[in-house]
């Protein structure tokens, strides 16, 4: 056999493991069905921009480790994320903070806005769906300008059917921080992120426009091992059904002037406006004066099974589907990892944290690697 491992996807999670087996001395091909490397981090230079192709991607982290490894192949600026909203042509801070609520109720102290959320919180003991919960947090009004319209774009389904956990992670401060990661480490790759992909994958073999399920019987000769970045479930052609996953379609505006909307993203919470953000590119890059601007308006779409596969949808059902996968791989033979493999989402920290994780149970035991535990980072 020509290679000692088959990488199929080039993504994150696919050149972290080929970077650090070709780092180890490993023989290493990888191949992606797309034409080009990078996966959904793929950024491309439109009018001199960097465009973030797959939705608008900031890295943040709270490892040390992963933030050191990430630093190898890239420098980082020090973009902060601090995203507005508009609702009904009214913009506010976000996410929920002490100055959110100014602007909403004119509190101007942590005391006073305490005040006015323990008056418009609705009591629920045991709140069992999205809805219960935000509403004993924060109260109609706050659900309603922020949560409401926003989720039911995105999910397309009703917040009284969704669980509370999709949206537990969203700060709500009675603070002026309007940082939107409460992580130590923050940035944008100043060369973008295929910059960063092809350092990864530097003095590697690279094959792109290669779909592995296509030719996997000539594919499978070409190494013992194989690290499959792929959708799981196509891996065993559906043989358990579809793992479904909410799919975007992103609309590109180049504008003759410098600044557009002022911030790289506003999210657009109205339930009757079809879209739920836009992303002005410069501000990722920080660039000052420009000639002309991008800017993206991201739109969720139905989930067909051509779409483009963008956020697992792991309901108790589509999670006891994707265990059956899980138990029938041949551990021996193949790793299956990254979001598309372990149904899960993954930030960019978490997917390099979980290849790091894949290559060190590689080297620890190199027939038979563990089954994928969510990263730690
Ligand atoms: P992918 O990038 O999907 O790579 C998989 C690769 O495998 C693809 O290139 C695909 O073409 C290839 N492939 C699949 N099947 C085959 C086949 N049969 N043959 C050959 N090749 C194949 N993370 C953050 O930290 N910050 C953010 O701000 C952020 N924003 C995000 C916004 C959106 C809209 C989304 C969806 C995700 C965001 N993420 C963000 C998460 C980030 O995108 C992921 O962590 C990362 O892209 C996962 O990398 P991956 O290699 O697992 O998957």
């Amino acid at each position: 056999m020509t290679y000692d491992y088959l990488i199929v996807g080039a993504g994150l999670f696919g050149a972290t493991f080929a970077q650090q087996a070709r780092e180890a001395g490993r023989r290493v091909l990888v191949i992606d069905k797309r034409p080009v490397i990078g996966g959904n981090i793929r950024t491309e230079k439109v009018e001199g921009i960097d465009v973030h192709l797959h939705g608008p991607h900031i890295f943040h982290t709270k490892s040390p480790r992963v933030w050191e490894f990430v630093n190898r192949f890239a420098t980082f600026n020090h973009f902060v994320n601090r995203p507005k909203v508009c609702y009904r042509g009214q913009l506010f801070s976000f996410p929920i903070n002490l100055f959110t609520l100014y602007q909403m109720w004119g509190t101007k102290t942590p005391a006073e806005a305490e005040a006015r959320l323990q008056r418009e919180r609705v009591p629920c003991e045991t709140p069992r769906n999205l809805e219960d919960w935000i509403l004993s947090q924060v109260g109609r009004e706050i659900y309603e300008t922020f949560i409401q319209g926003y989720t039911t774009k995105q999910w397309k389904m009703d917040p009284k059917e969704l669980p509370s956990s999709i949206i537990r992670r969203l700060p709500i401060r009675l603070t002026f921080d309007d940082n939107y990661f409460a992580d130590p480490y923050q940035g944008i790759p100043v060369d973008g992120y295929t910059a960063l992909t092809e350092r990864l994958l530097e003095g590697i073999e690279v094959r792109t426009g290669v779909d592995y399920l296509a030719d996997r019987a000539e594919l499978d000769k070409l190494a013992p091992r194989i690290v499959y970045t792929g959708r799981i479930d196509e891996f065993f052609d559906l043989r358990f059904g579809e793992l479904p996953y909410r799919t975007l379609s992103f609309r590109q505006d180049v504008y003759e002037q410098s600044d557009h909307q002022g911030n790289a993203i506003i999210n657009y919470t109205e339930a009757d406006i079809p879209h739920t953000r836009r992303v002005e590119h410069k501000h990722f890059a920080m660039m000052g004066e420009t000639k002309c601007t991008v800017v993206t308006t991201e739109t969720p779409g139905t989930w067909h099974k051509n779409a483009t596969p963008y956020y697992p949808i792991n309901t108790a059902e589509n999670d006891q589907r994707y265990k059956q996968y899980r138990e029938v791989v041949d551990h021996e033979r193949f790793l299956i990892g990254g979001r598309l493999g372990e149904y899960r989402y993954y930030d960019m920290d978490q997917t390099i944290a979980s290849a790091l994780a894949a290559w060190k149970r590689e080297v620890e035991k190199p027939a038979i690697a563990a089954k994928p535990s969510r990263p730690r980072v």
